[in-house]
C-alpha cells in the first residue's frame, strides 16, 4: 500500500488544487492532504480557518467525484524551525512514502531528509491561483466563482468569506 502527502494552505481550495489531488491519487493508494498554516485565519493571505479549509476541500473533492475514502485531511500549524518541519510531520501523520509538491521550500526540506518528492504539473497556474482568487474577491470581481468548485463558491458565500476579506483589508 502506497501513501503520499500533499501540503498546501488552500486559501481557498481551487480547481488547480483539485486537479493536483487527482493527479496524486493516480500515483498512490492513499493521500494525506496537509492543511498547512492551520493556526492562521482572518488575514489577507490566510482568510479561512483550518476547519473551513477542510470543509471546502471535502466539498470540492465531492464536486469532482473523487473517492474521499482514499484521502485523509490533517490540519497542521506551522513551526518556527524549517529544518525540523519534515520530522514534525512524521510525528503527526500516518507513515508516507512520497511527497507531492511544487512549493520550492517544501520540496527542498523533504529532499534533505531523503524523501522522494514528485512535482505535479501546473494546471492553468496563472488562472487557478489562490492569490488571484483573493485579489478578485477584494476587487468585487465575481469571476473568482468559476475558479473554485461550485460547492466551494456556495460555502464561501454562506460564511460571508468575501465580506470577511474586504473587512480585514480595511484601515482604521
Ligand atoms: P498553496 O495552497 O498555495 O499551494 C499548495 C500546492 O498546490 C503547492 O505545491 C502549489 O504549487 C500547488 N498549486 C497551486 N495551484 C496550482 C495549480 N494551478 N497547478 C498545479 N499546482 C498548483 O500552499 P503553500 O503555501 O504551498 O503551502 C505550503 C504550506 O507548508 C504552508 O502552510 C507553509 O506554512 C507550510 N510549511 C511550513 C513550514 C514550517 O512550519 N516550518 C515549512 C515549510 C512549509
Amino acid at each position: 500500500m502506497s501513501r503520499g502527502v500533499f501540503v498546501g494552505r488552500f486559501q481557498p481550495p481551487h480547481w488547480g488544487h483539485i486537479e493536483v489531488i487527482k493527479w496524486c491519487l493516480d500515483r498512490v493508494d492513499e493521500l494525506i492532504i496537509v492543511v498547512g498554516s492551520a493556526q492562521e485565519s482572518h488575514t489577507l493571505k490566510n482568510p479561512f480557518t483550518a476547519g473551513e479549509r477542510i470543509e471546502m476541500l471535502l466539498l470540492g473533492l465531492r464536486d469532482a467525484a473523487v473517492d474521499t475514502s482514499r484521502v485523509m485531511i490533517v490540519p497542521v500549524p506551522d513551526i518556527a524551525m524549517n529544518h525540523v518541519w519534515p520530522r514534525y510531520l512524521e510525528m503527526l501523520l500516518p507513515r508516507f512514502h512520497v511527497v507531492f509538491s511544487r512549493n520550492p521550500l517544501v520540496t527542498r526540506l523533504f529532499t534533505e531528509y531523503g524523501y522522494r518528492v514528485e512535482s505535479p504539473p501546473a494546471f492553468s497556474r496563472g488562472e487557478y491561483s489562490a492569490t488571484r482568487i483573493r485579489s478578485l474577491m477584494l476587487r468585487g470581481d465575481e469571476s473568482w466563482k468559476r475558479l473554485v468548485p461550485p460547492s466551494v463558491a456556495r460555502f464561501i458565500e454562506e460564511i460571508k468569506g468575501v465580506e470577511r476579506l474586504v473587512t480585514i483589508s480595511g484601515r482604521d
